[in-house]
C-alpha cells in the first residue's frame, strides 16, 4: 500500500507490521460535528477498514482535547461546566460517528485525564535540556532542535506568520526566541489549575497529544494523522518535543487531510460557514453523507455544494439496486484505496458496476456503506 507522506512530501509505501500504531488527533468537544472533521475521520477510518482487510489489527487513538480555549470560552457563555459542556459535545460527536458507520477506535483518551501523564512528559523535556522556566511557564527551546520546520517544510518567517496567526504567543516577552512554544502555562483565575513543581497551572496546547500517543501507543507510531491546519504548529511542536523527551523517532508516516470549503472559504468554527453532521442527518440517509466525503479524495480541498445530497442519495439508490456479490469489483477497488486511499478512484468503479447492473456489495462494505 503506498500513501502520500507530509514529512517527505512524496506517495511512499506505508509497511507497517501486523498491529499499525495509529493516533489522530480528535475534537474539542464545544460544539457540534461539522463536514469537515467528519471528513477526516471517515479518511481515517477508510484506511482503518482496508488495513483490516489487509489482515492488520489496528490500533487507534483518537484523543479528546478537553482542557483547551474555545472549550472554557463556550462554557463560560453557557454558565456551565466545562467539563459537562465537554461530556454532552463528545455524546453528540459519537453519536455522528456511529451514524455515519465509522469503526470504533481503540481508546478516546481526555486531556483532563492526562495530567500526570503530561507532568511526567515535560520532566522528560526539562531533564533532556530542551524546555526552560519563565515567569510561571515551560516553553520549549527550539534552538535545541535543529530539525524543527522539517515536518511542516516552512521557512522561519512561515512558521512565525502562522504560529502569530495560530495561537502562538509570538510576541510573549518570556520566551527566548519567538518560536518556543508553551508546555505548560498559569491558568486564568477562572480556569481548571493543576498543581506542578514549576507552578500551578494548565498545560500548553500541543502537549497532551504528544504524552497520550506516548502512554496509549509508546515511543514510535507508524501514522500520525488531522486535518492539514495542524501541520503547523501542532504537528511541528508535537514531532519536536516527542523526539526530544524520548531520543526516538515519533512517527513514521505522517498523513493529513484537506479542509472543506464554503461559500469559497474554509470551513471553520470562527468563520461560521459550517455544515453540520447533525442537520445533515436530520434529512438524508448518513449512508449519503459518508459517500458525500468519500467521492472526494482525503488530500484534495474541495467546497460544499448544494448538489452533494442528493447526487448521493442517487447513488446510494444506484448501489442499493445491484446490491450483489462482485469480488472481481472487491479487487480493483482495494487496488484504488492502497494507491493513496483513491476513494473517488473507487467510487467511480462502483458507480460504473452498478449502471452496468453488476453487484457492488464487498467493495461498497469496504468504503463503509452497508447497503441491506
Ligand atoms: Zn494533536
Amino acid at each position: 500500500m503506498q500513501l502520500y507522506d507530509t514529512a517527505r512530501r512524496a506517495v511512499v509505501p506505508f509497511e507497517p507490521g501486523d498491529d499499525v500504531l495509529m493516533y489522530t488527533c480528535g475534537i474539542t468537544p464545544y460544539d457540534s460535528t461539522h463536514l469537515g472533521h467528519a471528513a477526516t475521520f471517515i479518511a481515517y477510518d477508510v484506511l482503518q477498514r482496508r488495513l483490516i482487510d489487509r489482515g492488520h489489527t489496528v490500533t487507534c487513538v483518537r484523543n479528546v482535547t478537553d482542557v483547551d480555549d474555545p472549550l472554557f470560552a463556550k462554557a463560560r457563555e453557557l454558565g456551565i461546566h466545562y467539563l459537562d459542556l465537554a461530556a454532552g459535545e463528545e455524546a453528540r460527536f459519537e453519536r455522528d460517528m456511529e451514524a455515519l458507520n465509522a469503526l470504533p477506535v481503540a481508546s478516546t483518551p481526555r486531556a483532563s485525564s492526562a495530567i500526570p501523564d503530561i507532568r511526567g512528559f515535560i520532566g522528560m523535556v526539562i531533564d533532556r535540556g530542551h524546555a526552560y522556566e519563565a515567569g510561571g511557564s515551560v516553553y520549549f527551546d527550539v534552538s535545541t532542535f535543529p530539525s524543527f520546520g522539517t515536518l511542516s517544510h516552512h521557512t522561519e518567517e512561515e512558521m512565525l506568520a502562522l504560529a502569530a496567526e495560530r495561537g502562538g504567543q509570538v510576541d510573549d516577552p518570556n520566551k527566548r526566541n519567538p518560536l518556543d512554544f508553551v508546555l505548560w502555562h498559569p491558568s486564568a483565575s477562572d480556569e481548571p489549575s493543576w498543581d506542578t513543581l514549576w507552578g500551578a497551572g494548565r498545560p500548553g496546547w500541543h502537549i497532551e497529544c504528544s504524552a497520550l500517543a506516548l502512554r496509549e501507543l509508546g515511543t514510535t507510531i507508524d501514522l500520525h494523522g488531522g486535518g492539514a491546519d495542524l501541520i503547523f504548529p501542532h504537528h511541528e511542536c508535537e514531532r519536536a518535543q516527542s523526539e526530544a523527551a524520548t531520543g526516538e523517532s515519533f512517527v513514521t508516516h505522517w498523513m493529513h487531510t484537506a479542509l472543506i470549503s464554503m461559500d469559497g472559504e474554509k470551513m471553520s468554527k470562527s468563520r461560521g460557514n459550517l455544515v453540520f453532521v447533525d442537520r445533515l442527518r436530520e434529512e438524508w440517509d448518513p449512508r449519503a453523507i459518508r459517500l458525500g466525503i468519500v467521492e472526494h479524495h482525503y488530500r484534495t480541498e474541495w467546497e460544499w455544494d448544494d448538489e452533494l445530497m442528493p447526487r448521493n442519495r442517487d447513488r446510494l439508490d444506484a448501489w442499493r439496486a445491484n446490491a450483489g456479490s462482485n469480488p472481481g469489483l472487491l479487487a480493483d477497488v482495494r487496488a484504488r484505496l492502497d494507491d493513496d486511499l483513491d476513494t473517488p478512484g473507487a467510487v467511480e468503479l462502483v458507480d460504473a458496476a452498478a449502471a452496468s447492473g453488476h453487484g457492488t456489495r464487498e467493495a461498497s462494505e469496504l468504503l463503509g456503506v452497508d447497503l441491506d
